[in-house]
């Protein structure tokens, strides 16, 4: 029986280890058990200790060859170590979960860049983003336009990216930038790491409806990126990011059933007397919900764990995730109603799922609108003809 991360441990093994773990620490985790809805920096170094420990103590090395740091295994151990984090009603860290997306791609296309960057990444030294969208390219992103011209030593790249999550708080950034011809579509791009620090760079908060600033504009000036930061190939840009989409799509969707299904499970326990007539069915419908969203993902993230690229029924999952998001949260203002309305901010329970409410909205719109994925599935999966 495993008492601390073992590689080679199972599965069940480590989730026990795990939760008892986390039981010996239940007060002194107390913070970590609250979510809080202040600004996207005083967040991020709320949960950054409790990021540092995870890896110190190495949990979430398993699963991360020691090349990165890691102790070897499966990433499916990491997958177990989210979702007891979330069994245990304290929060996976958002920076974090940014990492599990970004990390992958790193390894897979720029092994040099991962051995520096996965370790500080994982720990919370770094926070990373995505630099993709556009003003006029999310969606088709292939017709974006920053552009980035070779110069001696690398590439020179101008442009703007915006939505950019963490940006605000982000030290390094993948980028996507043209380097083919205008015209030249998906095949003329290639993925950058930059250093968000470097001259040249400006991130712009773009604050939200929520009054947090959670994405940004990221303003290119001629900004100089070394060779050595082209991950991958030149031109092997949208492959990268497919490769990156995936994690996007179905392995954060695992975390996120896992924290669905804890909070929906609190919303009973502790409000089920107070609960309106129709409280069975409604709950019901968001169990359903997260219940195919598990099943599915659980599929995706032991694949993507040996190895295998996933093709457009990746995005089933990110369907099944906007809908698990949007269907919990609209369920937990049916059987609180009419608290979530109107509440005042006295009432701190209503206005928690007020936010989860709101935050649940964007969930069929990053990663790829929830329209377009299922123009994918239906043209891609089923063979179904094109629309328009
Ligand atoms: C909170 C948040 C966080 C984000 N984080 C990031 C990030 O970290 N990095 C990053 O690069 N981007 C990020 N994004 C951007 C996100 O990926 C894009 O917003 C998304 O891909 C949609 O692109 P768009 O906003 O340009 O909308 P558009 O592409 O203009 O689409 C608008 C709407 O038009 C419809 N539509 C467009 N094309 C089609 C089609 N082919 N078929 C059917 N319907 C279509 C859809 O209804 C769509 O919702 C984030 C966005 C949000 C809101």
């Amino acid at each position: 029986m495993a008492r601390g991360p073992d590689p080679e441990a199972s599965l069940a093994e480590t989730a026990l280890a795990f939760r008892s773990w986390l039981a010996e620490r239940h007060d002194e985790f107390a913070p970590y058990r609250e979510e809080y809805a202040e600004e996207l920096a005083r967040e991020v170094e709320r949960y950054r200790p409790f990021q540092r420990l995870l890896w110190d103590e190495g949990w979430t090395k398993l699963g991360w060859s020691p090349e990165l740091g890691g102790l070897g295994g499966s990433s499916m151990h990491r997958s177990v170590v989210a979702e007891e984090i979330a069994a245990s009603g304290c929060v996976n860290p958002e920076i974090l979960a940014a990492i599990e997306i970004v990390a992958p791609m790193l390894v897979r296309f720029a092994p040099h860049l991962a051995a520096k960057h996965v370790p500080a990444g994982m720990r919370g030294d770094e926070i990373w983003c995505q630099g993709f969208s556009e003003p006029d390219a999310g969606s088709d992103l292939g017709s974006l336009r920053t552009r980035a011209i070779p110069d001696e030593g690398g590439f020179r790249i101008n442009g703007q990216k915006m939505w950019s999550s963490n940006g605000a708080v982000s030290s390094w950034s993948c980028v996507l930038a043209r380097t083919g011809d205008p015209d030249s579509g998906y095949r003329g791009l290639t993925m950058f790491w930059v250093d968000l620090s470097s001259p040249g760079v400006r991130v712009v908060p773009t604050e939200l409806g929520s009054g947090r600033s959670d994405t940004a504009e990221i303003f290119l000036d001629d900004v100089f990126v070394p060779n050595t930061h082209v991950v991958g190939e030149v031109g092997q840009g949208w492959t990268a990011v497919m490769h990156l989409l995936q994690f996007e799509r179905g392995a954060y969707a695992w975390e996120r059933q896992a924290t669905m299904h804890t909070q929906l499970t609190e919303l009973l326990t502790d409000h089920g007397q107070s609960l309106g007539p129709q409280s069975d069915e409604t709950a019901g419908n968001a169990y359903l919900a997260l219940f195919a969203l598990r099943s599915q993902v659980r599929d995706t993230i032991e694949r993507l764990s040996i190895g295998e690229e996933l093709g457009p029924e990746i995005s089933v999952d990110k369907i099944l995730m906007s809908t698990a998001e949007q269907t919990t949260t609209e369920s937990a203002r049916k059987l609180l109603y009419p608290r979530l309305e109107l509440a005042d901010t006295s009432d701190e329970y209503a206005q928690l799922w007020r936010r989860r409410w709101a935050y649940s909205r964007i969930t069929t719109i990053y990663g790829g609108a929830i329209e377009v994925q299922r123009d994918l599935v239906s043209e891609r999966l089923l063979g179904l003809p094109r629309g328009r």
